[in-house]
Order: C-alpha cells, then structure tokens, then sequence
C-alpha cells in the first residue's frame, strides 16, 4: 500500500477501483482528491463522493504529445499531395498557409483536440507558426483553445519560426510579439535558415528575454551538412538552460556509429537535452534518395535512453503533406515506433509507453508525470490487461481523467450479426 501521509480520513472525490497498474501485481485502487492521487491500495477505507469501476483495465498516467502541428492538422483536404516529396510539403503549405484564418486554425484545431481527449491525452506541446506570412493569426486562433480546454487539457504553445529567421525580415519581432501575447515555449527549424548557428543563437536569445524553454526541429533532413545539435548543446550549457531544451525528430542520430552516438548522449546528457522521435513523419519523409536498403531515419532512443537521455515519442503532422496519415493517438505512435526499432521484449514496451507518458512529460517541462501519491491526477484507463497488450494494439475503449475528473469516455460499439445462414 502506497499513500500520502496528511488527511486521508476525509471523504475522497473520486475513487478507481479493480485497476490494474504497470507496478503492481495485484488490482488496486486510485483515491483521487483535490486533483491528486492521495492513495493506492488494493482497497480504500475512506468513502469517496464517486466511484469509477475500471473492471480489471490498465490505468497508466495520461498520454502526453509533446510535439504536434495544430495548425498544420487535417490539410490534406485543402491540398492533397501530387508528387508525396518533402519539397512539395514545404512549398505547398507554405501556399497554404497564406490561406489560414483563425476560424479555419481553430476548426482543424478542435477536432485534434477532441480527439486526443478521447485518446486519454492530458498535455500536448503544439507548435505555433510566427512569420511574415502567417504573421500572428495561428497564435491568435490557438490561445483561446488554451483557456477553452484548460480544464481538460494542458495545451503548450510553442511559438515556431518554420520557414527561418535570419532569411525573414520581421520574424525575430514577430516572435516577440508572439511571446508577449502568451506563448509559453520559443523554437525554430535551424535547416530551413541559411545562417542556422545565427537562427539558434536569436532563438536562445528570446527564451533568456522571455524565461522559457526552447524546442527545435532539428539534425532532419539526411543530407551530409554538419550536425547543429552540438551547437544547441553548446548555447544550453553556456547559458544555464539546462533541463529546458527539446530537440524534434534528429534522425541523422540513426545515422551515427555507435561510439558517435555515444559521444553524442554524453553532450545531450549534460546539457540536459530531451529527444523526440517523431516515427510517423520520419518513416514517411527520410531516405528518399535511398534507392535500395532503404533507411529507417528513425532516431534511436531506446539506445539514447540506455545512455541516460531523456526520450520520448511524438505524433508531429495529423493528414497533412509533412505525413499524410495518423489520428493523433500516441499509443498507435508506440506501435509504430516498436516495430521499427525492433522493440519487442515486455521492458522495451514499457519503455514505449514511458516515451508516451512520463518521459514524454519531462520533455515539456511536465515533473512527476507518474501515478503516485501526491502527484496530479492526470490519468487514462485502457481496455487492456497489461502494458505489451497495450502496445501490442492500441485499445478503442478509453476513459480519461484529468484533474482528478472523468472527462471523457470512448467506447467502441460492434454489433455482430448471427450465422448469416
Ligand atoms: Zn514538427
């Protein structure tokens, strides 16, 4: 039995019960109060105002996507892919874009939104798009479903300079501007600038101005220009932003030797760099000049975790040109991210679902993203019996809580005639 020291004979507000959790052999019981989690025991002694029957499902702690284009969602009905390369991707949504509103931003946004509810996910880092093109419209659309979701979701809004900065006359301002409406998080995509040291410098130099954590797209395209995550850990160390950088995609890890990568975890490690692979667009858009053995370009973070670098896993683009495919669940993300980095053993899994929850949590800032006395009640009951079943094939029947509340439930019907004879 695990429980929080101070006043557990008041009457709870909710208690779980018959959950089955990764640690414990035994079903147990969750006692929420306040929108924590008080107590785990196999039974509660104290009542509770409600009870919620899990039924012998998983409960792990809420899915977290810390990487994700709202504004970028659900395109492709705007613009189907005629050629399917990277290049069409950048160019044709850039076009788009020039299209955006803040109704259309937020239409696309919302269904995402409520999809991830569904899914059990309880935080997501969204990208933000800030240039002279877009100007402030996507953070404009984006802060009010902040404040419209707040109790149901914690939305991060990471203000992003995709299209560069030194090569944009207005966007260092913008930027600014966009911090200074709400946004919470500042970063680039350093290869779409010609001067990336310079576009990584400016970004480092708002989140000093600005007190925030940064997070780039970063070491993606496999091409043989040097690696820039040196540089980023450089500027972490040298400026004290230790624990408060998250790199997206580094796919170029994949391609390092194993003492490379090696020295590589070294430098991340210190810095305190999180790693995000991001399997789904990565699959889609690397080694398009592979004409045979075709890579993988998936970053390795099973072997970067192994080496003490936080992971974790992220959805990225939802239908649109970057990945023209995915609902936003994380968990089909670890089945994704399982098999292609061969991750098949029940602690490999474990691990999976860890880059989808807690590790995913750190990654943005999130601490004790785990189902433990005194930590948030952020939760998500699964119609599975174990973490590989999870894993193995991402469950329909879903419940959430957030906050110590049921906020949605997803129930997924069949209705199976009899013998058609
Ligand atoms: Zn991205």
């Amino acid at each position: 039995m695990t429980k929080l020291g101070s006043a557990v004979d008041q009457k709870i507000d909710l208690a779980i019960k018959n959950a089955i959790l990764a640690e414990y052999s035994e079903p147990q019981t969750i006692a929420i109060h306040n929108g924590l989690i008080r107590e785990i025991a196999p039974v509660i002694a104290v009542p509770a105002a409600e009870t919620l029957d899990a039924e012998g499902d998983l409960i792990i702690p809420g899915l977290i996507d810390p990487h994700l284009h709202l504004d970028k969602a659900f395109l492709l009905d705007q613009f189907p892919a005629q050629k399917g390369t990277f290049q069409e991707a950048l160019e044709e949504t850039l076009r788009l874009k020039k299209g955006f509103t803040i109704e259309d931003i937020q239409t696309r946004s919302r269904k995402v939104i409520n999809n991830a509810i569904g899914f059990g996910i309880t935080a997501i880092r969204s990208h933000v798009e800030v240039d002279p093109i877009l100007q402030l419209t996507s953070i404009k659309a984006l802060l009010p479903l902040k404040q419209e979701y707040a109790d149901r979701l914690t939305l991060q809004l990471a203000i992003f300079a995709q299209e560069g900065i030194t090569n944009q006359p207005g966007t260092e301002q913008l930027l600014q501007e966009a911090l200074k409406l709400g946004g919470d998080v500042i970063g680039s995509a350093p290869y779409t600038d010609p001067d990336p040291e310079r576009n990584i410098n400016i970004v480092f130099d708002l989140a000093q101005t600005f007190d925030c954590d940064v997070d780039f797209h970063l070491d993606f395209l496999d091409n043989d220009e040097p690696l820039l995550f040196p540089i980023v850990a450089r500027e972490t160390i040298k400026r004290g932003w230790q624990n408060r950088v998250c790199l997206g995609h580094m796919t170029r890890l994949a391609g390092l030797s194993p003492i490379e990568l090696q020295e590589a975890a070294v430098l991340l490690q210190e810095a305190g760099i999180s790693i995000l692979a991001l399997p789904a667009s990565d699959l889609y858009m690397m080694a398009r000049q592979d004409t045979h053995n075709i890579r993988r370009g998936v970053a390795p973070v099973q072997t970067l975790f192994d080496l003490d670098v936080n992971c974790a896993i992220a959805t990225n683009n939802i239908q649109n040109l970057f990945t023209p495919f995915g609902d936003g669940d994380p968990l089909k993300i670890c089945t994704l991210l399982a098999q292609t980095l061969q991750l098949g053993t029940q602690q490999r899994h474990a691990l999976c679902l860890d880059m989808a929850t807690t590790h995913a949590a750190k990654a943005m800032g999130i601490h004790n993203h785990r189902i433990a006395p005194g930590n948030k009640a952020d939760l998500v009951i699964l119609n599975a019996d174990s973490v590989s079943q999870a894993i193995g094939a991402a469950p329909g029947n879903r419940t959430t809580i957030k906050a110590g509340k049921v906020i949605s439930r997803t129930r997924k019907e069949q209705v199976l005639s009899s013998s058609a004879v």
